[in-house]
């Protein structure tokens, strides 16, 4: 373990040399946010402050989930965890058995049924009169990477039931919540947690610029809280992990928390006022707690109304990060109006895929314009047949034979063209992931993620680290955005 002490906090000026990683550790801004008027900043722990290797936990998690189907008499023992299988941000579909990706407008854009692509027309002809809501409970949103084993699961599941394997469920509906049912109690049981804790080194990413941006924060005179899901029982230990070794002299985890709230039970956190318990001792004893939360407390449960009482702040005063969509940042801004930040690790890559695709991407946007300039000409020459063979309208034009050979030329470009277009476009769509592309994207268009998080996320980034690029008064502006009516730039681009 690495010396504790000041020496520790070496990468406060980190500045990077190539601007592909400084983009990837940027801090991006949907809403002007003035972290200056942040008087307390709530902080989730799993995947926020600690992020862990997500195939090496997701594996277990799915060992524990297949454990228990097999003890049910499932016939599961021969299916392997596959991490890139999904994505985060894509859709169950409970009443057909598929994932879907859906773009900004809830349209579904790319179909798995089971572990098998949909074809495009099959793709089609399934959701042409369906649009994604998530308000329906049809439709189950990845919100976090604790989401991937369940959806590989159940996508190889349904093959199964469509192979009639599967006598225990009759629909893809059940399937879904034997599921989602089967990995709740592997998450709660305590075996999944208890192997963390014995082999941090295994499950963890450390990062030594975490703790200097959370006393960067501190030391600026915010409040900080920490509101996670998580017990106590592996709270400590693993906060402990990852902290510590970073903090200077005796400083450990918890002191950098004016308030600690465990089992949170988070989404409610936010809407329910639920009971809170004191930890009165360093093995999770318990005493009920009455009236509000003290400075260096240590609570089970509680709710965001008594934080903010018990702070003196109203809702946006208070910055709450997560890497939740639904029960971080959705949440705490719809009903509490907390300002909001989404922590979302795959960025960093996602940024560097499409930095990486750079020219290609210019190439694409280049041929496009040249095919909506050549389908332009050739939509002009064809009302202007339309016209003369009909004698409807004045035209120059005397004969339909030159009109049709003009036309039979750009048809023959166009093919040519789309020749080219076709390698670039697909590889577009399969960067970060071979089957369902980038995060943040659906083709051209923004991904029902994106939209998600356009919402409710103010800022969004990588990482919490990355807040140590910027200082704890920074004045956040959001861009102005673009709108289809400004104006684009010599390849078509919207500045
Ligand atoms: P947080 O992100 O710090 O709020 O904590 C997330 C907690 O939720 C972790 O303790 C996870 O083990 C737990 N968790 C994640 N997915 C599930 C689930 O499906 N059922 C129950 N607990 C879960
Ligand atoms: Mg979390």
């Amino acid at each position: 373990m690495p010396p504790a002490g000041p020496d520790r906090v070496v990468d406060a000026e980190r500045h990077f040399d190539d601007s592909i990683e400084r983009k990837a550790h940027g801090l991006f801004c949907n809403r002007t946010l003035n972290l200056r008027a942040i008087q307390a900043i709530g902080y989730d722990m799993d995947y926020t402050l600690i992020h862990y290797r997500m195939s090496e936990w997701e594996s277990r998690a799915y060992y524990y989930l297949k454990s228990r189907l097999l003890a049910a008499g499932w016939p599961v023992d021969h299916l392997t965890f596959n991490p890139d299988l999904v994505t985060r941000g894509l859709i169950i579909d409970k009443h057909r058995g598929n994932v879907v990706k859906a773009n900004r407008f809830g349209y579904v854009k790319h179909a798995f049924h089971g572990s098998k692509p949909l074809g495009f027309d099959e793709k089609k002809a399934t959701y042409r009169q369906t649009l994604v809501d998530l308000a329906e409970p049809r439709w189950v949103f990845m919100n976090t990477l604790f989401s991937i084993s369940e959806a590989c699961m159940y996508m190889q599941l349904v093959d199964l039931l469509d192979q009639n394997e599967l006598a225990q469920v009759r629909a893809y509906d059940d399937l879904y919540d034997t599921v989602r049912h089967s990995l709740d109690e592997a998450h709660i049981e305590g075996r999944l947690k208890a192997e963390i804790i014995a082999n941090p080194d295994r499950f963890v990413e450390l990062d030594a610029n975490m703790p200097a941006a959370l006393l960067d924060q501190k030391y600026a005179g915010k409040k900080l809280v920490l509101i996670t899901n998580s017990e106590w029982g592996f709270v400590a230990p693993m906060m402990s992990f990852v902290f510590d070794r970073y903090l200077p002299g005796d400083m450990t985890w918890s002191d950098l928390f004016d308030i600690t709230i465990v089992a949170a039970r988070k989404p409610d956190f936010f809407s329910v006022r639920m009971p809170t318990f004191e930890v009165v001792d360093e093995n999770g004893l318990l005493n009920t707690h009455v009236g509000l939360l003290r400075p260096g407390g240590r609570y089970v449960g509680g709710n965001a109304g008594l934080v903010e009482e018990s702070l003196g702040l109203t809702g946006d005063q208070i910055m709450y990060v997560g890497d939740h969509i639904f029960a971080d940042v959705n949440v705490s801004k719809s009903i509490n109006r907390w300002r909001t930040a989404l922590v979302i690790r795959e960025l960093e890559d996602e940024i560097r895929a499409i930095e990486g695709f750079r020219s290609s991407e210019r190439q694409l946007t280049e041929l496009m314009i040249e095919k909506e300039r050549l389908e332009a000409r050739f939509s002009d020459a064809r009302v202007r047949l339309q016209r003369l063979t009909n004698g409807y309208a004045d035209t120059d034009e005397s004969s339909p034979e030159k009109l049709e050979t003009s036309m039979a030329k750009l048809r023959a470009r166009l093919v040519t063209l789309d020749e080219r277009i076709a390698p670039l476009a697909k590889a577009s769509t399969r960067l970060l992931n071979e089957s369902w592309g980038p995060l943040m994207r659906t083709g051209k268009d923004k991904s029902h993620l994106a939209r998600q998080i356009e919402r409710y996320a103010d800022v969004y980034t990588s990482r919490v680290s990355n807040f140590l690029h910027q200082t704890p008064f920074v004045y956040l502006r959001a861009h102005r955005g673009s709108l289809p009516h400004d104006k684009p730039d010599e390849f078509g681009a919207y500045i």
